[in-house]
């Protein structure tokens, strides 16, 4: 099996009616990247960097986080590979960043609203960033085309604060990741400012249905195909069209093969997932049109609950057939 996938070209995501939608991957270490080429990765839809603070107790220096930043890229010349800032906060909790105790952390100082108050950190991370991708223009593949975003927003001053930031290191393409309630709902807003918008559906649903994603007792709320998540991502969706910007998924959601057709009906660009589920979605996203993924997204969207969306999408999908 492997021998085949590997000698057949992995074809790039599209709609049956040939709308480009391409397939990034999620990743969390550079290490991952070899796999997600293999399986068709287009390029790198969410970078999470955590995995170079979490394990540290101080910060890695520029040096340390340049050398990943730079394995990463070279994986990737001439595609996009869209890296998240550091996503920390009393839920993941770093002693150079934060040690407070909160009652509630999902809640609490987290994301940009952390690295802003250390932001010397977010600094070394845009320093090395850019001088990774600096170092990548000299291979003879050439760099990747470096995107970097930040978690946690929820404000459009937070947008205007990062994306300004990420300008004074030459990065030339800076977002928001949405996946706050608030952020979608000004997403048009928010896209005046960023170039891009990422919605985080695990966040964002979370969020939504007020329901502690890591907590096992609420787990039932914790489901994207929720109509309330499904409009909030139709208002980022609407607002990219309206701005000309795009609007990626990166959360868990754009792994569910079906659900990845409502998210593109209802605006999404591009979809980022766990390579393993590439091909999955890869396949069903060519047995719909796109007017096909916009009647299957409102048939959704009309439902009054996470359970009856999902069954209402699986019958419009069969009509479509
Ligand atoms: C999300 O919230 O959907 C997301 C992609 O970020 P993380 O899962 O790392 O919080
Ligand atoms: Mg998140």
């Amino acid at each position: 099996v492997r021998a085949e996938a590997a000698s057949a070209p992995v074809t790039p995501g599209a709609l049956a009616d040939g709308t480009a939608v391409p397939l990034l991957a999620n990743l969390g270490s550079p290490t991952a990247a070899a796999e997600a080429v293999e399986l068709g990765a287009e390029g790198v839809g969410l970078f999470r960097t955590e995995f170079l603070f979490l394990s540290a107790n101080q910060a890695p220096t520029v040096e340390q986080q340049r050398a990943s930043y730079t394995e990463l890229l070279k994986a990737f010349p001439g595609k996009k590979v869209v890296v998240r800032m550091l996503d920390a906060g009393a839920d993941k909790p770093l002693p150079f960043l934060n040690d407070a105790h909160e009652d509630n952390p999902a809640l609490g100082l987290r994301g940009l609203r952390a690295l802003r108050q250390s932001e010397d950190i977010l600094r070394e991370q845009l320093t090395a960033l850019s001088e990774a991708h600096e170092a990548t223009r000299r291979t003879p593949e050439g760099p990747a085309d470096l995107w970097v975003m930040a978690p946690m927003v929820s404000t459009v001053e937070e947008t205007e604060y990062f994306v300004t930031l990420a300008r004074e290191y030459d990065i030339k393409t800076a977002g928001v990741m949405v996946e706050v309630p608030s952020s979608a709902l000004l997403a048009d807003r928010v896209l005046r400012h960023a170039d891009f918008a990422s919605i985080g559906t695990n966040d964002l649903t979370q969020y939504t249905m007020a329901a502690d994603r890591l907590l096992g007792s609420v787990a039932s709320y914790q489901d994207p195909w929720h109509p309330a998540v499904l409009r909030l991502v139709r208002e980022v969706g609407d607002a990219g069209k309206a701005n000309g910007k795009p609007v990626g998924i990166c959360g868990e959601a754009a792994a569910d093969p079906l659900l990845a057709v409502v998210l593109v009906g209802l605006g999404a660009t591009s979809l980022s997932m766990a390579p393993t589920a590439l091909a999955d979605v890869r396949a069903t996203l060519l047995e719909h049109t796109l007017d096909d993924a916009v009647r299957i997204a409102e048939a959704a969207l009309a439902a009054d609950d996470a359970a009856s969306a999902r069954t209402a999408a699986q019958t419009a999908a069969a009509r479509e057939k």
